[in-house]
């Protein structure tokens, strides 16, 4: 069995990703995680749990539904909101 990620060098297969089912070699997945690393893309940078609907507008990481804010068409990210946040009331000092 060959990794399904790999390209160039097929390394054996090692693991299973929980989430999409593809056996990959070490180098493609995430041992703490269990996942592979398209699975890793997929997911929310923030919570790593659910997969991501959106990627930031600001900061541009793949972010759920319950981690980010619509903005108009945008989406924005807890982190980039919360740091918007800060700023603006520091600026009303
Ligand atoms: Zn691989
Ligand atoms: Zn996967
Ligand atoms: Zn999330
Ligand atoms: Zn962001």
């Amino acid at each position: 069995m060959r990794c399904e990620i790999c390209i160039i060098d097929e390394k054996e297969a090692k693991y299973r990703c929980r989430i999409c089912g593809r056996s990959v070699c070490e180098d493609h997945y995430l041992k703490n995680m269990g996942i592979c690393k398209i699975c890793d893309m997929t997911l929310c940078y923030i919570c790593r749990n659910r997969f991501a609907v959106a990627v930031c507008a600001i900061c541009g990481r793949p972010v759920c539904e319950k981690d980010s804010v619509r903005r108009g068409l945008a989406r924005i990210c807890n982190q980039c909101l919360q740091q918007q946040l800060k700023e603006l009331s520091e600026d009303q000092q």
